[in-house]
């Protein structure tokens, strides 16, 4: 059956009534994100704009409660997603204020990102995007390679004899460690679990194998295959860094025939046309 037909005069204070709605639960969501209302008093406003305000639009308005906390509020008061203010019973306000109390003492854990790619693909260049992100922390790793010209010890790695990175896996020091090319390379566990636990979202630029040890160990990690724009193009790059040798380009370029093939182990494949961009789907990838 179809709604019976409004008048004129009912269908423009029906439109008066929901713009009046919405500039009024404007108002409201305002005052709470600039902190002068608090969202539990909103429970006691019985205002029929605010008793039919969706929980998820308010949550979204408390100054600190970002996408990621109120997903894991839904998942953890178990309360509907669709839910209005109005519907939200006393038990589950209870639910609401534990959560924001924990809000204060837990920060959300950060996200693993894996990225790994042939070597020249421009992984490194992706990973110093992602250091000017304030939520981000890039792994160091340990190798026994030789440092090159213009690389930092203890910020682009943490540079090791043979024996002392040989002694670091018998202390089992490494999250993951594997041989590329003649050399060791390794991801301290350590700084990677307290960077975690502080809610940073953890970089490790890493190789295939490598890849393949965190797949198995940390489930929840998500793995970024990057990809050149064509196998030409990853050539050139290598060739053109200089950072080689003809002997250590030509394993390198081996190696990374090897690695393309692996790209669908990965969870996503991005291809490096453009280093922003890239950057960019990474942030992305590590709110969701
Ligand atoms: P490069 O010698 O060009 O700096 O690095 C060679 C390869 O080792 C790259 O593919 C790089 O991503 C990878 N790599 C760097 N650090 C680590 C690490 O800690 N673990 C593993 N498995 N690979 C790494």
């Amino acid at each position: 059956m179809l709604p019976p037909k409004l008048s004129n005069e009912a269908r423009s204070a029906a439109g008066m009534k929901a713009v009046k709605a919405r500039q009024d639960r404007a108002v409201v969501k305002k005052s709470i994100s600039d902190g002068a209302l608090s969202f539990f008093d909103l429970f006691n406003d019985q205002r029929e704009c605010i008793q039919r305000m969706k929980l998820m639009e308010a949550l979204n308005c408390v100054p600190g409660v970002g996408e990621k906390r109120v997903n894991i509020i839904f998942e953890r008061t178990g309360i509907s997603r669709s839910r209005r203010i109005g519907g939200v019973g006393k038990k589950q306000r209870e639910l609401l204020r534990e959560e924001f109390l924990l809000m204060k003492t837990a920060p959300i854990p950060g996200k693993l990102l894996v990225v790994s790619g042939p070597s020249g693909v421009g992984k490194s260049t992706i990973t110093k995007g992602l250091r000017n992100f304030d939520n981000f922390w890039v792994s160091i790793s340990a190798t026994t390679r030789a440092l090159r010209q213009g690389e930092v010890d203890g910020k682009d790695y943490l540079f090791v004899t043979n024996e002392r990175f040989d002694q670091m896996v018998e202390n089992n020091e490494f999250l993951e460690w594997a041989e590329f090319t003649g050399a060791k390379y390794g991801t301290p566990a350590l700084p990677v679990t307290k960077a975690l636990e502080q809610g940073l979202n953890v970089v490790l630029e890493i190789e295939l194998n490598g890849a393949r040890q965190i797949r198995k160990k940390v489930k929840e990690a998500v793995l970024i295959f990057i990809e050149p724009p064509s196998w030409i193009e990853l050539e050139s790059r290598l060739v053109n860094r200089g950072t080689e040798s003809s002997q250590s380009l030509e394993m390198r370029l081996n190696k990374a025939k090897e690695e393309l093939k692996a790209a669908s182990e990965f969870d996503f494949v991005l291809v490096n046309t453009k280093v922003e961009q890239v950057v960019q789907e990474l942030v992305s990838l590590a709110l969701h």
